[in-house]
């Protein structure tokens, strides 16, 4: 979601480049608008805009020099998106300013207890920059803790004062902000992606610490505003650069790097593998509860049917957002599987959180290892994805579920004493992405465009493969579309068929094609259009989706890359850019 930068520099640079070629590096995060601050002749200068970076870019005719700016892309949570209510914002006597990812929750509350305070947006975030003007304190951090300690929801702040034209104030809470700290120049980002090329070393902040930087050091508090000190962490190298190459759209790059990430996933397993749940921990496991939301959720569903089938461990996946307010019985006795594409998911780490409280060993499957959820959890499992830059995940979803495949392959050679050879699987999975082809796509691509609605349905995990499908052709296209259990299409669906549907069935699944091969009859004989996507042959009159067969369960991948392309290829048809979809950020860092 939306993104924060900042910057103090030895030198006096362009600050509106510098700020806004990191916060360009963010930009895949999704956003609304944008906006800069920084302080020139002694006074802090905001200049924010609906739109994108690049609009923003295209407003600021000036260059302006200094030492010191901040900047931030919105993903607006109160108030709509505009250039009013783009961060950063200023306190009423123009020495603070601030930029806010989060929610405060308690913002109406906070600002009732302002007297006399004019305000320029809707936001909940412009409270913080007034409550700091506010703020009596012995120094400018202890106002900083003050006022955090009063904020209800999640932050990852960024304060600088027209005074101090060398320092930036940092703090977070269950919203992700790093730190650099180079020769000539310390920045500060949502990302460590905005460090690559800047320095190989950067702090992280837990939730409620503080930092006060400037060139000369970086002094860390806790939330009682006493010293504590951080060890620097080591970047990781990029594996993926932020390049689209020859490609015309992340989407599609991230597509075609599937079978690149399974092999990246074969090298990092191929030693040592799961080492930590061995036949005696096994044991002890009652019930496996997979937690995660949207694309990562469907990873889980299929991953608990990989566990029920081989495993015969009870499994379940659950929402996050759900899950976090249900009466569900959290026990010590379960393995609890969080999973994340960015590992900063806010419901999902809500959960882990309250996992936590009442024991029950915690596994993370994440792409960012040095993400909240890599750092919480007991165990954290790497996808090995690589940077994902598309808002619809594609490639960390097939990252995914083969690591939910090994792991369930592990549990099972564990409590059978069996030698499974489940790289074997993984290896051919990796040998037919690269085989793929996708010349088939783009007639049904052009069907589907011109439908009012696509319903994909399927049995068993191919129901669940099909939720996914339908996820990232509403996600792209924009198209209405829902999945459905084959079976179900006569308890309500077959309602809504007619020529102005598509449903396309997903049947890789030999034992039940005769009966999805029956369903997918009943909405022919009404007329809507079928498609096919099936390793087997079926009636000459469906269209087909051609998928391969590999014998494994990990047919899965294999059917969810044709369906990501057919998403892709959908809005491009329809000119939508499939990397920035309407409405979506990257990683929900909200509730
Ligand atoms: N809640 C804030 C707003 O709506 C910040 C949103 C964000 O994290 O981008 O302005």
């Amino acid at each position: 979601m939306c993104g924060i930068v900042g910057i103090i520099s030895k030198e006096e640079v362009n600050i509106k480049d510098s700020l806004l070629g990191l916060l360009k590096r963010l930009e895949y995060r999704g956003y609304d608008s944008a906006g800069i601050g920084f302080i020139n002749n002694n006074k802090i200068q905001l200049i924010k805009k609906k739109g994108s970076i690049d609009d923003l870019a295209c407003s600021i005719k000036n260059n302006y020099f200094s030492h010191i700016g901040l900047a931030h892309t919105r993903w607006a949570t109160h108030g709509k998106p505009s250039s009013n209510n783009a961060h950063p914002f200023i306190s009423q006597n123009k020495k603070w300013a601030i930029v806010h990812n989060g929610i405060v929750e308690n913002y109406l509350e906070l600002k009732k207890e302002l007297k006399n305070t004019r305000y320029l947006s809707q936001t909940d975030s412009e409270v913080i920059a007034h409550l700091l003007e506010k703020q009596k304190a012995s120094s400018d951090i202890e106002k900083v803790i003050n006022v955090c300690n009063k904020l209800k929801g999640s932050f990852a702040l960024l304060g600088m004062l027209v005074d101090k034209p060398n320092t930036l104030f940092i703090a977070k809470r269950k919203s992700p902000i790093y730190i650099m700290e180079g020769n000539l120049e310390v920045i500060v980002a949502s990302d460590t992606i905005c460090f690559e090329g800047k320095g190989s070393k950067y702090y992280t902040l837990n939730d409620d610490e503080f930092c006060v930087a400037s060139l000369d050091k970086l002094t860390f508090y806790d939330k009682a505003g006493h010293q504590i000190s951080k060890h620097a962490q080591v970047l990781d190298n990029l594996s993926y650069s932020l390049s689209k190459n020859e490609y015309k759209h992340y989407m599609l790059k991230e597509i075609m790097e599937e079978s690149d990430v399974v092999s990246n996933i074969i090298k990092e397993y191929s030693k040592n593998r799961f080492t930590e749940f061995n036949k005696k921990f096994l044991e002890k496991v009652d019930n496996i509860v997979i937690i995660g939301c949207g694309t990562a959720y469907h990873a889980g569903l299929i991953g608990a049917r990989f566990f029920e089938k081989h495993v015969n461990i009870d499994s379940t996946c659950e929402i996050a957002s759900e899950f976090r307010y249900s009466d569900k019985k959290i026990k010590p006795s379960n393995l609890y599987i969080f999973i994340s594409q960015s590992g900063e998911t806010a419901d999902t780490l809500a959960c882990l959180e309250l996992v936590k409280r009442f024991g029950g060993l915690c596994v993370g499957i994440t792409n960012v290892m040095h993400s909240t959820l890599a750092k919480n959890v007991d165990i954290c499992l790497n996808v090995c994805a690589g940077i994902e830059v598309a808002v619809a995940s594609t490639k960390a979803y097939i990252a995914q579920l083969v690591v939910l495949y090994m792991l369930s392959r592990h549990f099972e050679g564990q409590l059978r004493n069996l030698q499974i050879d489940y790289m074997k699987d993984v290896e051919k999975l990796r040998l037919s992405l690269q085989k793929t082809t996708f010349t088939d796509i783009d007639e049904i691509a052009s069907l589907i465009s011109k439908k009012q609605s696509v319903t994909f349905i399927g049995r068993d995990i191919d129901y669940s493969s099909s939720l996914e499908a339908s996820l990232k052709l509403k996600e792209v296209s924009y198209i209405s579309s829902f999945a459905c259990p084959s079976g179900e299409l006569k308890h309500g669906y077959l309602a809504q068929v007619d020529s102005n549907v598509c449903v396309i069935v997903l049947a890789t699944n030999q034992k039940l094609l005769d009966k999805t091969l029956n369903n997918a009859s009943e909405v022919e004989a009404r007329g809507g259009k079928v498609v096919i996507c099936s390793p087997f042959k079926t009636q000459d009159k469906f269209i087909k989706i051609e998928i391969q067969d590999i014998d494994s369960d990990l047919i899965c991948c294999l059917v969810a890359s044709k369906l990501q392309y057919l998403a892709y290829k959908t809005s491009i048809i329809k000119n939508i850019n499939p990397d920035k979809p309407r409405n979506l950020a990257k990683s929900v860092t909200v509730e």
